[in-house]
């Protein structure tokens, strides 16, 4: 089967996007991803797929743990910047909360713990133990057929 075709078919899903954060060797490091879902409520997991070419897949595996930032519709920039799509530097400014770092103003920063770690073809599957959760108002930052978007 043709790439573009799966991929095309793919980006027919529409979804959030998130940045994930995580800290190995005191280095903060993000990275936009939208292969996220919630697995399971008891206990409390989410899923999420990284590709074997990206940085983040050996920060994850050395900390042990991660953080989901689901972005809110005046997070574009924060996208583009931890896709690696960005013209301008952006100074980015974490929070932290219990030496986790976590992007300022998503809508939720879901924080994990690496429960199960599975190689997926060429990406590498982690399923999270939610640990905390914290949550503010706004709207969804979307994602569909390769392009941003919002709710309105
Ligand atoms: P890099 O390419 O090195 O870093 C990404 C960018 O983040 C760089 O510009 C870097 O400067 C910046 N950055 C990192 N840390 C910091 C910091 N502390 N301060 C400031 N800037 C920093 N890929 C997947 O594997 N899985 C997915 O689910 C996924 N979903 C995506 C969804 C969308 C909407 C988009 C646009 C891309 C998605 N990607 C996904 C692709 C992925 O975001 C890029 O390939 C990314 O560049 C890979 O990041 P990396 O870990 O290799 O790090």
């Amino acid at each position: 089967m043709d790439d573009r075709l799966f991929r095309s078919a793919m980006g027919k899903f529409a979804t959030g996007v998130t940045v994930l954060t995580t800290k190995a060797d005191g280095i903060v490091h993000g990275m936009t991803a939208n292969a996220f879902m919630s697995v399971s409520l008891n206990p409390k997991l989410v899923m999420i797929s990284i590709g074997e070419k990206a940085r983040m897949l050996p920060k994850i595996q050395q900390s042990q743990n991660f953080v989901i930032n689901i972005l809110s519709e005046e997070q574009e920039s924060i996208s583009r910047l931890f896709a690696g799509q960005s013209e301008e530097k952006l100074d980015v400014e974490f929070d932290w909360d219990n030496d986790r770092p976590l992007i300022k103003g998503s809508l939720a920063s879901i924080f994990c713990d690496v429960y199960s770690e599975q190689i997926a073809g060429d990406h590498t599957v982690f399923i999270g133990e939610v640990k905390e959760l914290l949550l503010n108002e706004g709207k969804p930052l979307l994602f569909y057929s390769g392009k941003y978007g919002g709710l309105s």
